[in-house]
């Protein structure tokens, strides 16, 4: 691969993206994001991957189990209310998070629909080329080494090499996910992260930022441009939320509308 510049977004960068409603707006225009996580097993990361969903830049989130578990899609309703569900058609898939044994399925399922995909957990191990649809796929660093073959030390001693060599592979947006989340296009540009707190290292933290990429792809923004935005106003949330304290994601899907808000209030 050539070599390829390494940029860090700003808060204006940030902000520039980010499509504000006008008068005209209703929620479709705003965009449906989809969200296929969480499972009988693993119900929790449906809540968090919808928290993500919900607090993002999309009009709608539209919400199923990865196994259609009935119970799973209960609990998620009763945690957010403005979710919907059945069929319908929607802008962004989110497939993965706490998806277990079904997520190859809930995968072959969000690739038919034909819109770009967030593929995130377990989906992630059912990855094959070619991808169909533009997609963003949000390994950490034991995930992105299964992905690739190879071992989770050899990642972690060049991740810059291992997040641009799977964007290439996988023909998609790669957010190797860490203290410093590296987001690479197929051959061309790199970010990295320079958000967040070591406090995010938090189980359901990654769910939360699979649902607001995804939000993000809803509303319009280019795969690379959602996942580097999505990973700015995710660390950002979690250090206002955290303080120098512990967090929990939810309280980092809580603290997103502020991040937001105070990316705005700078443009
Ligand atoms: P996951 O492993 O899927 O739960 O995702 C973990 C999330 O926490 C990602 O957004 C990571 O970037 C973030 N994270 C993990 N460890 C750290 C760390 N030491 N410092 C900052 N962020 C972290
Ligand atoms: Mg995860």
């Amino acid at each position: 691969l050539p070599p390829a510049p390494v940029e860090a977004l700003q808060a204006a960068d940030v902000a520039a993206l980010l499509p504000v409603p006008d008068r005209h707006a209703h929620k479709y225009t705003r965009g449906v994001v989809g969200v296929r996580a969480g499972s009988s097993a693993y119900p929790g990361a449906g809540q968090l991957c919808v928290a993500g969903a919900a607090s993002g830049l999309a009009g709608m989130v539209r919400y199923r189990p990865v196994d259609d578990d009935r119970e799973t899609a209960r609990s998620v309703l009763a945690a957010h209310p403005e979710v919907v569900t059945g069929e319908g058609r929607v802008q962004a898939w989110v497939v993965g998070s706490g998806g277990g044994a079904e997520a190859a399925r809930a995968l072959g399922e969000a690739l038919n629909a034909r819109v770009p995909v967030v593929i995130d957990a377990d989906a992630l191990a059912a990855v094959e080329r070619p991808l169909p649809v533009p997609a963003v796929l949000t390994p950490h660093a034991g995930e992105l080494a299964a992905m690739l073959g190879i071992s989770r030390e050899e990642v972690e001693d060049d991740q810059l090499a291992a997040a641009r060599r799977a964007a290439d592979r996988f023909d998609a947006v790669v957010v190797l996910k860490g203290r410093r989340t590296l987001v690479a296009e197929p051959v061309g540009r790199v970010r990295v992260n320079t958000t967040g707190t070591p406090w995010l290292a938090t189980a359901g933290a990654g769910d939360v930022l699979a649902g607001l990429t995804g939000s993000l792809v809803a509303a319009g923004l280019s795969p690379f441009d959602a996942a580097s935005a999505a990973c700015w106003l995710h660390g950002a949330a979690a250090s206002l939320a955290s303080a120098g304290a512990p967090i929990t994601a939810r309280a980092v899907a809580a603290a997103l509308p502020e991040a937001v808000r105070r990316v705005l209030d700078a443009r």
